[in-house]
């Protein structure tokens, strides 16, 4: 077969990421990526361990001359958020993605790289392949479903781990180091529903979209609309001066990313007046935000296509509209002492309409535990006040920044020496594996960093050969350093 990045260099790093670019690996599905990663251990004579959630640990001893160097963990994450244009026909559960090289980029064809985090997995690769690269004693951990709330890392046993320095290649900014982030968890609202027989009334179909989105962690301070959010205003406006019925409602993709869109359906027995009311609201809500969002939209338009027998009930449609406006959302506090890091926030990523109930699904974060807490028990207040619950899953804890960290010392010194200047220290409001690790194995020094990715988690992402040169070079010189 011939390769799509053959000839670019570190060779050995592209070969990896294009034999692992033919392997499908969303979260949930990786075991195939999983076996190919105990394969390649079991055929070099490696010590590995593979748990049942397909998790890979691959050792390797130190190199001469570093035999009494403490061990270096290296880790990075098996899955890969599989995100496809309109129109792409690839059934990413089943298979690879279709490289391609332009200029100074890595992309595939119509989906996500998956360069997050397959470059980490390329790059440990060829160092546990190679025969001449000096190292200390190499833990590679490679982790399944960090996509999906970090299960993985939080289910793994590390416990034949003998380091204490982590070099995590998860992060997506060359020359920055992430030395710290927020824990936090998804927790799920639960309305119960009351429905009704549909009588013969108007409906109508109500769309919020065009909004831009983004990333809960990363993007939840930068005044992004988010869908479920701007409905609930809309119909909550509109229901106090005429009240309806909600037929249902969804909106959202995922819990981590704020919603781009929503929809809802009501039935109503003065349509005339509830349509120059949603016509009005929308007009002045879009006036609102237009500043933040150019393409927000938000119409209303009769509805004729199929509909369910049963309805909510005016009760049901309150609760769900009061829940939805009184529960708190987007950035809750910001750090103290540093007023451009969000400390704690929240993001209601999906809201779907079930048989009994209706989910709000909201990603919930904070780099201090108190104020999680006390944000989970506002949650649970406003709930209950909508005859609602609220139940929490997934919880991973924050990685807190060590003032003291010698490997990251070392890193920066490394780093000024090979680019003549200085690289970044960071912290960061969305969650990387290092915080589960770091809970497990007490005393641990760990630094995040990687080459340049960008738009990760959309079709329309890219890696930078350049960049994935550098980074190569840096991790080698700090290996070697590594003494
Ligand atoms: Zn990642």
């Amino acid at each position: 077969m011939s390769r799509v990045l053959e000839g670019l260099e570190p060779q050995k790093v592209f070969y990896y990421f294009e034999e692992l670019s033919r392997i499908p690996r969303p979260s949930y599905h990786e075991k195939a990526i999983s076996d190919y990663l105990a394969d390649f251990a079991k055929e070099r004579g490696l010590e590995y361990y593979q748990d049942d959630l397909y998790n890979i640990i691959i050792i390797k001893e130190a190199t001469a001359g570093y035999e009494d160097a403490a061990p270096v963990i290296f880790q990075g994450h098996m899955d890969m958020v599989c995100e496809k244009e309109a129109g792409c026909k690839k059934d990413m559960e089943k298979e690879g993605v279709d490289l391609a090289a332009e200029g100074d980029f890595v992309f595939a064809k119509g989906t996500t790289l998956g360069g997050d985090d397959g470059i980490a997995l390329a790059m440990g690769l060829a160092i546990l392949d190679s025969d001449h690269l000096p190292h200390p004693r190499l833990e590679a951990v490679f982790t399944v479903s960090e996509e999906v709330g970090m299960e993985g890392a939080s289910g793994i046993d590390v416990s034949m781990l003998r380091g204490r320095r982590l070099l995590n290649l998860d992060s997506e900014e060359e020359g920055v180091f992430l030395a710290g982030c927020a824990g936090g968890a998804v927790a799920t609202v639960t309305l119960p529903k009351n429905t009704r027989p549909r009588k013969e009334e108007s409906v109508f179909r109500i769309s919020a979209e065009g909004l831009r989105g983004g990333h809960s962690g990363t993007e939840i301070h930068k005044g992004r609309v988010n869908a479920n959010i701007l409905m609930a205003r809309l119909l909550s406006e509109v229901y106090k001066k005429t009240p309806f019925s909600l037929i249902r409602v969804s909106g959202g993709a995922k819990d981590n990313a704020i919603a781009r869109e929503a929809e809802a359906l009501l039935a109503c027995d003065r349509p005339s007046e509830i349509f120059s009311l949603l016509q009005q609201t929308a007009a002045a809500l879009i006036k609102e935000y237009r500043p933040l969002e150019q393409e927000i939209s938000l119409t209303a338009e009769r509805w004729d296509g199929s509909l369910p027998e049963e309805i909510l009930t005016r009760e049901t449609t309150e609760a769900y509209l009061k829940l939805l406006c009184d529960m708190p959302h987007g950035v809750i506090a910001m750090c103290k002492g540093q007023d451009d890091l969000v400390e704690t926030s929240l993001n209601l990523g999906v809201v779907t309409d079930q048989k009994e109930d209706v989910c709000l699904s909201y990603c919930v974060r904070s780099s201090v535990d108190r104020a999680f807490d006390e944000l989970i028990g506002t949650m649970k207040e406003t709930a209950e006040r909508c005859g609602a619950s609220v139940s929490v899953r997934g919880r991973y804890p924050a990685w807190e920044f060590a003032e003291v960290s010698p490997l990251r010392q070392m890193m920066l010194d490394v780093y000024r020496e090979m680019f003549q200047k200085e690289a970044v220290v960071n912290v960061m409001h969305a969650g990387v594996e290092c915080g589960q690790l770091a809970q497990k194995l007490p005393g641990m020094d760990a630094v995040s960093f990687g080459p340049d990715l960008f738009d990760i988690h959309t079709p329309k992402e890219r890696m930078s050969i350049s960049s994935v040169q550098r980074t190569y070079a840096f991790l080698l010189e700090l290996l070697k350093r590594a003494r």
